[in-house]
């Protein structure tokens, strides 16, 4: 079968076996909001043109002549997430405007908030490595279940609607709130440089 030297703009441009038309959608809102701030800036305002290929997992850009890869990104419960060496993908830190049921009441605090695989999480607490002063959350309260709304033109990005005992942001279980200890950093870090 003779085929078109004309790259083939409507397949998946790895040339995965899943490469077909059909597994190839418009990025979706959700998604977008997971690639890495860098890639989300290189779409900028080309959204609309932002594929993934459902198959392997690969997103790209549609131009008019050809298909730009920017990475992979894994599927929503079980991958790891963004994966790409152009645009990286940095732990971004979000706030979270809420008051604490048992302590300080009446006054608002700002509580770091991550996306983590499938979820937003408010940060209890956070590691640092002495050696590089990096960062890495240690204890998690599961924000995604909450009554919360997302908010524009604030500092923060995260308004919980109803008071969170502090205690369980100190890493106590308690009623409704899921508390987690973030996994072992270097599962969900991105690809060792090889360099
Ligand atoms: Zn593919």
């Amino acid at each position: 079968m003779a085929s078109s030297i004309r790259p083939r703009l409507h397949e998946c441009p790895t040339k995965c076996s899943g490469r077909d038309q059909s597994r190839q959608a418009p990025l979706h809102v959700n998604e977008f909001a997971r690639l890495s701030a860098s890639a989300r800036a290189a779409i900028g305002d080309a959204t609309h043109s932002v594929y993934r290929c459902n198959y392997c997992g690969c997103v790209y850009l549609r131009l008019s002549d050809s298909n730009n890869p920017l990475g992979h990104l894994d599927g929503d419960i079980d991958g790891p997430g963004w994966h790409s060496k152009q645009y990286p993908c940095l732990m971004e830190v979000f706030k979270t405007y809420l008051f604490f049921s048992d302590h300080d009441q009446g006054s608002p605090y700002l509580i770091d908030t991550i996306w983590h695989r499938d979820s937003w999480w408010l940060v209890g607490s956070w590691l640092q490595s002495n050696a590089t002063g990096e960062r890495t959350p240690e204890r998690l309260v599961r924000l995604s279940g909450l009554a919360y709304q997302e908010v524009q033109g604030q500092s923060y990005r995260f308004l919980l609607n109803n008071s969170i005992p502090k205690a369980v942001l100190d890493g106590k279980e308690q009623g409704e709130y899921v508390v987690a200890v973030y996994p072992v950093l270097a599962q969900i870090r991105g690809p060792k440089s090889t360099h």
